[in-house]
């Protein structure tokens, strides 16, 4: 990134105003190479420290915490120095407000104080488009209603896959929730546990979020492209109503399928292609009748389609077992477990994406890996070879308005891809 030279004149003008409060950062590491990239500004709020003032009450500042496991509200505002009288009438007044009794591990709590231990405010972006602020007027600590003004900004980044996912997009410092947006996106056509292949890479175009020019964390992916094992998948981000929103190709095809490519949800644990492969077992398709995923034991193992549970229970092969009917002709069995999902049994309807038991060593298995086969009129086929049943495609009316929104984001996609290409291999 360059500093133009209008630009670092403001920001000189602007750091020799020292009560403005007010700086201009540039450069979120906007490392992608695009001429065309607008340099990204961001305003962050300093505390104004102003230095006639002598009574330290009057100093402050915003401070965060980061949620630990177990962490509490009150634990919370103990490392936040708070003191015990703000502590206690606010574990008071707030414990009522539901999104504070929610709180996710990884996030941050935003606390503003004086240096005496004060709580004047409170924030908290759990995530999505949810924020909470909590503020103290007249006394007494009252959740803000008006919402947050959330600024977005959007950013754009490619990696190559050399050794994993994480990898790369650590590399591309792409936020986690970003990476795993990604393999959501393309889970009906890439099983990123198994086919994610060395010089895979992928371009992506996401929000970033701000509030008072206060990073809050990744947004939406509004467009992302995925190459893999030589194949180019792409997704855009449209949404027309409740019903007809989500990722779709270029050309209007909705990317959401029927059956999900692996029963097992990426993760930052997930093995990624360098040990995905489960050895012990026969590896030949046609000798083994289904996909062995190795995976810790207790990994999730999710549903890839909607569908009610045909079999639960267990067998001295399959060890622990579900069976699961879907549509038409199709089912899917998975293999294993070591426990089943809490109020899993026969009959129950389940969701695609839904947690139906834990990756486990039950039955004859010579180590923890999750046996998923995929049956079509109860014969095991190649999930690969079967063609699957497409889902709805966009209304005709919504395809103006589809292709209005698509052009921008592919045009970003694109550009992307011709700045690149010089430093692929
Ligand atoms: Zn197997």
């Amino acid at each position: 990134m360059t500093l133009t030279k209008r630009n670092l004149r403001r920001l000189v003008l602007l750091s020799s105003i020292p009560l403005f409060g007010v700086v201009a950062a540039f450069g979120i590491a906007p490392d992608t190479p695009l001429k065309d990239t607008p340099v990204q500004r961001v305003v962050l709020n300093l505390p104004i420290l102003n230095i006639s003032q002598t009574n330290d009450a009057d100093i402050t500042l915003w401070q965060q915490e980061r949620i630990q496991r177990n962490d509490s509200v009150a634990s919370l505002l103990s490392r936040l120095k708070i003191n015990k009288q703000d502590k206690s009438k606010f574990l008071h007044d707030a414990r009522n407000i539901k999104t504070m009794r929610r709180l996710i591990p990884g996030k941050t709590i935003h606390a503003q104080t004086t240096a005496t231990g004060e709580l004047l405010a409170l924030k908290y972006f759990p995530g999505g488009n949810k924020n909470l602020l909590v503020k103290k007027i007249n006394g007494t600590f009252k959740e803000n209603k008006s919402p947050l003004n959330i600024e977005t900004k959007i950013k754009m980044k490619s990696g190559v896959i050399k050794s994993s996912l994480f990898a790369a997009t650590d590399d591309a410092s792409v936020p986690d929730n970003i990476a795993i947006q990604i393999t959501e996106i393309f889970a009906s056509d890439i099983d990123f546990n198994r086919d994610l292949r060395k010089k895979d890479h992928f371009k992506v175009v996401y929000e970033l979020r701000y509030s008072n020019g206060e990073y809050i964390g990744a947004g939406r992916v509004l467009a992302a492209e995925f190459i893999n094992k030589g194949k180019t998948y792409q997704a855009v981000y449209f949404e027309a109503n409740n019903k007809e929103k989500g990722y779709y190709t270029p050309d209007g095809k909705n990317l959401r399928r029927a059956f999900l490519r692996s029963p097992l949800k990426f993760s930052r644990i997930s093995s990624g292609f360098t040990r995905s492969r489960y050895h012990p077992v026969l590896k030949k398709w046609r000798a083994h009748k289904g996909i062995d995923y190795a995976a810790r034991k207790g990994t999730p193992v999710r549903a890839t389609a909607n569908g009610t549970v045909a079999v639960s229970t267990r067998q001295r092969g399959y060890g622990k077992y579900i069976i699961l009917k879907h549509r038409g002709r199709y089912s899917t069995v998975y293999a294993h477990l070591s426990r089943f999902a809490k109020g899993l049994r026969k009959g129950k309807r389940v969701s695609q994406g839904d947690i139906i038991g834990y990756v486990g060593s039950t039955g004859l298995a010579t180590g923890p890996h999750l046996h998923y086969e995929f049956r079509v009129n109860g014969i095991q086929r190649n999930p690969l070879r079967v063609v699957m049943p497409a889902a709805i495609p966009l209304t005709a009316k919504n395809i103006p308005a589809f292709n209005k929104s698509t052009e921008s984001l592919m045009i970003r996609l694109n550009m992307l891809r011709d700045t690149n290409l010089a430093f692929l291999d």
